[in-house]
């Protein structure tokens, strides 16, 4: 691994280090609507087909890169004409992938999605090549990782990935942003050690608790629980109720509000929050913490008032200058 502190040669390279590096997963989503889903055997048309950019690691980075965050997505993708287009995705949002991968043992992560005019889905997702990156990779990635202020990874790549890519932000003093999604019932205790702020939804801290989670009183206590497992901070994010926070410093729950607004498409609504905490994690680590939280709740209900994912994220030229 990279030494953490060479003074002279960190100062040189610092003017362009990453602040935000997201290890995580690319997905290209294949979309079909259709009047209706298929049943087994049976061809039909569908009515509109496109292409779109998602992954939970791949979205929380564009969501930080188009906030002005210097963002480095640690990745791996297929060599193939998606793994290319995502690549150029990348790049067109401002991210580095100096450390994003292609490999031929796999082809880039794909969900085939059919969508019916009920808004019913039927979605298959092949991982391909984001289970390709290793560890070996991670230390390829080291000068980056580093060199970060913060360090985001979630669980659509293999867990010992993340986990090694955890500990090695933690040994260099970087602020790690842990979003368990999607979420293990049998999440190794390690995890909630390397997780200054720990993230997840409702459904996710169901699973990591078992729990009932349909509340914020409820959201409460399940972060509680999160939190004895030895995590700094835990958020749990409520949909149109906004989050529940709580710290190592100040265990008591708190139920952060967000604003009413007409939700089109909550689709990466998740990733757009946490990518939005992650900027503030690294740009404004001055403010509170339940001031952070404010801010990217109204960053991510932005997102569900457009459709798409990775296409439904502001910029930061579309925002109030207050949450800058
Ligand atoms: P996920 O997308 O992982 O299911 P949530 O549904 O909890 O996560 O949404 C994440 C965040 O997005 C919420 O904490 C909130 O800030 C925002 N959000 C989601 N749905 C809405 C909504 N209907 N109105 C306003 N904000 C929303």
């Amino acid at each position: 691994m990279a030494a953490c502190g060479e003074p002279g040669k960190q100062r040189q390279e610092e003017v362009a280090a990453a602040a935000v590096v997201v290890v995580g997963s690319c997905m290209t989503d294949l979309v079909s609507l259709t009047a209706r889903l298929p049943k087994i055997g049976e061809t039909i048309h569908g009515h509109k087909f496109f292409i779109g950019f998602g992954g939970k690691g791949a979205n929380q980075c564009v969501q930080a890169a188009r906030l002005g965050a210097k963002t480095s997505m640690v990745c791996k993708v297929g060599k193939d004409s998606f793994g290319n287009d995502y690549i150029e995705n990348l790049k067109q949002n401002g991210i580095s992938t100096e450390f994003t991968y292609q490999t031929k043992d796999a082809a880039t992560g794909a969900a085939s999605i059919i969508v019916n005019d009920e808004g019913q889905n039927i979605i298959v997702i092949v991982a391909g090549a984001n289970l390709l990156l290793n560890t070996e990779d991670l230390r390829e990635a080291a000068s980056v990782i580093s060199r970060a202020k913060v360090m985001v990874c979630q669980l659509e790549i293999t867990p010992a990935t993340s986990l090694e890519a955890l500990t090695m932000a933690r040994n260099c003093g970087v602020k790690t942003l842990f979003n368990p999604a999607p979420a293990i019932a049998d999440l190794a205790p390690q995890f909630y050690a390397l997780s200054d702020v720990f993230c997840c939804n409702e459904s996710e801290a169901e699973i990591l608790t078992g729990l009932t989670v349909s509340s914020p009183e409820e959201a409460g206590k399940a972060a509680l629980v999160l939190l004895r497992r030895g995590c700094q901070v835990v958020v749990i994010t409520l949909g149109a109720e906004g989050c529940m926070m709580v710290s190592q410093t100040d265990p008591v729950p708190k139920h952060v509000h967000t604003e009413k607004v007409k939700a089109v498409d909550t689709t990466g609504a998740g990733d757009s929050f946490v990518g939005a905490l992650a900027f503030y994690l690294a740009y404004h680590p001055h403010l509170s913490l339940e001031e952070m939280l404010q801010r990217s709740n109204r960053i991510a209900a932005v997102s569900v008032q457009t459709a798409g994912t990775q296409t439904s994220y502001p910029f930061k030229e579309d925002l109030p200058p207050t949450l800058f």
